[in-house]
């Protein structure tokens, strides 16, 4: 399965600055064996998209979308709104989103499935909080939050879906979650896709890590079982150190 890793540069960047992100990235050497992605603000994937032009080195991607692809939905925009742009990956339910504006399960599943079925692949964050980590609830909360994730997704659709483990007290804090703990966690991630949809389609699937993840610790990720892939915020807003990560992910 190829590495997949994905730069989040949250609520940084508008047009003015992402052209100049991208074109400094691509000026860098990288490595061809990994899948390599940006998900930038809605408002820069015009930018983005002028200055990478054909090339789809990194991939674009975007941070969120709606879950209807037209219609009275004030302030939204669709996964076919985001195929104009050459959009190929979208994060949903990233935990920032769940809780500044109370995203809920339902909506994350809602918003996979209209993504990959308009061709895009959902990119779905899931993961405990703090207080649920003390409480020894990672497990009851990652099958729940799974579960309400793929509940409309199809299984052999040309489009695939990937998750993203993200413990939220681990999201920009420094204290990136240890390798082995995050093995588990995606072990329990993939079981709960293997008990919907099969084995065959669960070992298909990319289980990605992301929490505080930089070019110090990428390679402790990546070469855990398991674990297909990174997704960074605050390393990858440097685009020179963000390459670095992706050559020290695969340094062949
Ligand atoms: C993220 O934005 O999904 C993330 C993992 O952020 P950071 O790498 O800064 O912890």
């Amino acid at each position: 399965m190829r590495t997949l890793l994905i730069a989040n540069w949250k609520m940084h960047y508008g047009p003015m600055k992402a052209g100049g992100w991208i074109r400094a990235f691509r000026r860098e050497r990288l490595p061809k064996d990994l899948d390599i992605a940006v998900a930038v603000p809605h408002v820069s994937l015009a930018a983005s998209r002028a200055s990478l032009g054909r090339a789809s080195i990194p991939a674009l991607a975007a941070q969120d979308a709606f879950w209807a692809q037209d219609g009275a939905f004030t302030g939204e925009v669709s996964p076919s709104m985001l195929l104009e742009f050459g959009v190929q990956f979208c994060l949903v339910g990233h935990s920032e989103r769940r809780i500044y504006l109370g995203e809920t399960d339902e909506m994350v599943g809602k918003k996979a499935a209209t993504l990959q079925a308009a061709g895009i692949v959902p990119v779905i964050c899931v993961g405990e909080n703090e207080a649920q980590l003390k409480k020894g609830e990672v497990s009851k909360v990652l099958k729940a939050q799974v579960a309400a994730a793929i509940a409309s997704l199809k299984p052999d659709g040309k489009t695939p879906f990937v998750f993203a483990y993200e413990p939220v007290w681990s999201i920009g804090t420094g204290k990136p979650c240890p390798p082995q703990k995050a093995k588990e966690a995606h072990e329990i991630i993939r079981s709960a896709i293997q008990k919907k949809f099969g084995q065959s389609v669960a070992e298909h699937v990319r289980v990605i890590y992301g929490g505080s993840v930089d070019a110090h610790n990428i390679s402790e990720y990546v070469t855990t079982t398991g674990v297909n892939g990174a997704l960074v915020g605050g390393a990858s807003l440097d685009p020179r150190a963000f390459a670095l990560l992706c050559r020290t992910a695969n340094p062949a």
